[in-house]
């Protein structure tokens, strides 16, 4: 799902340790928000729960984690330290040895909170920050004023003086893309290590009939792949990431490979560890309201199962619902489909929820493919390629014959 684009070849072992037998979970733990943000997938509420796993139930959904050998949980909401219980997960989860990662709006989590969650040992943080500049984080957020102040100042401050890892995220839409060379500049001052830029999956509160309108259009995320690995380069000490496009990893392979195909192709390898759409095959992810699970976050209206009736491991193993699309999912097999004819295929494999609410194909190419903006903008005269690029435009252009279109 992501891709490091940090001025140097190296890999995690993060993404290694994920695969069909081990599968990484996203769990998206409440409903429940402090914040309205206009791009939520998952249409977080404020107020009272909507039918939410009881304590009971999401303990037993840790000991299918544990039994399914997952090596990281990653919680989400809604804002999931909302959660009451949300220690005892965590705590059933660390017991276990699962990894366990907090994404979260940053801004309730104070001096007790940041050493509560140290002492119950948690490895990431992830806090959102959708723009340098706080009033458009703010505006992004529901118009919640001070919601920068308390991520930055609270959240980020106090997760960083207790020595937890801490990220910033940042969903890409056309209200902020042209400020992600200064989100990377922002972590730098602050001393953040890393930065994921996730690219806007229209789903949930984000998708069909809500803000579709403030996606990127595919060139205007090229330009920004293109200014960020610049700003990767000025800024080394912060890894920089590009989270739910997987044609990212073709694109900044070619873009960083300085001197010839061979170097491409070593990158691409490296690509093919950590990047690709993993949706089913790789990682699951789990709902609130009724425990319905998923093959990725943003699939959330093809349930592959439902933790009330079924474990976990059963579902990921032998899912009775959406059986088909996890199958496909799992084989890449995307029918007649421009992308089974593409040479990335293998690396990326396009983003499936994307492809289904554009274009209303599941398997149809991603409208959003950054590999695609790539070769148009370089018809258009915009980019310059070396010889051997143009090679690999041309391969890619007769391989789907679109023709630049
Ligand atoms: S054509 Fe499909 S598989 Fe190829 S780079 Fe684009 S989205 Fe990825
Ligand atoms: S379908 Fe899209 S959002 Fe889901 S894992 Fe694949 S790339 Fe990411």
């Amino acid at each position: 799902m992501s891709l490091s684009i940090k001025g140097h070849d190296y890999v995690r072992s993060d993404r290694e340790f994920t695969d069909i037998s081990r599968p990484l979970i996203f769990w998206n733990i409440t409903y429940r928000c402090n914040l309205k943000c206009i791009h939520c997938y998952i249409n977080a509420i404020q107020g009272l729960s909507r039918d939410e796993l009881t304590t009971e139930e999401v303990l037993r959904v840790v000991d299918d984690a544990h039994e399914l050998r997952t090596p990281l949980l990653i919680i989400s909401g809604g804002e999931p330290l909302i959660r009451e219980d949300i220690t005892e997960v965590m705590k059933r989860a660390s017991d276990y040895g699962i990894k366990v990662s907090l994404s979260t709006n940053g801004t309730l989590i104070t001096r007790d909170w940041a050493l509560k969650l140290k002492e119950l040992n948690v490895q990431y943080v992830g806090i959102s920050i959708d723009s340098p500049v706080p009033e458009i984080h703010d505006k992004i957020r529901g118009g919640v004023q001070g919601a920068w102040d308390l991520a930055i100042r609270g959240g980020i401050k106090n997760v960083m003086e207790v020595g937890i890892p801490v990220g910033i995220r940042t969903t890409v839409t056309k209200l902020n893309i042209d400020h992600a060379p200064e989100v990377v500049e922002l972590a730098h001052r602050l001393g953040i290590s890393r930065v994921a830029f996730y690219h806007l999956v229209p789903s949930g509160r984000g998708g069909r009939g809500g803000i579709i309108n403030l996606l990127p259009s595919p060139e205007q995320l090229l330009r920004f792949l293109v200014r960020l690995i610049d700003t990767a380069r000025k800024y080394p000490d912060v890894e920089v990431l590009t989270v739910d496009n997987p044609a990212d990893g073709g694109v900044v392979a070619s873009l960083l490979a300085s001197s010839d195909e061979g170097e491409f192709m070593g990158k691409l390898r490296l690509v093919s560890r950590m990047g690709a759409c993993s949706a089913g095959r790789k990682v699951m992810s789990i709902y609130p309201p009724n425990g319905d699970v998923y093959p990725c976050q943003f699939f959330n209206d093809k349930p592959m199962g439902n933790v009330r009736r079924e474990r976990l491991t059963e579902i990921w193993l032998r899912p009775r619902v959406n059986t088909e699309l996890v199958i496909r999912l799992r084989e890449r097999n995307y029918g007649d489909s421009p992308c089974m004819r593409c040479p990335y295929l293998r690396y990326c494999g396009g983003c499936r929820v994307r492809a289904e609410v554009l274009n209303g194909d599941v398997w149809s190419m991603d409208p959003l493919c950054t590999m695609n903006s790539l070769l148009r903008l370089w018809r258009l005269g915009e980019v310059d390629l070396r010889p051997w690029q143009v090679r690999v435009m041309r391969e890619f252009e007769e391989s789907l014959g679109i023709n630049g279109n």
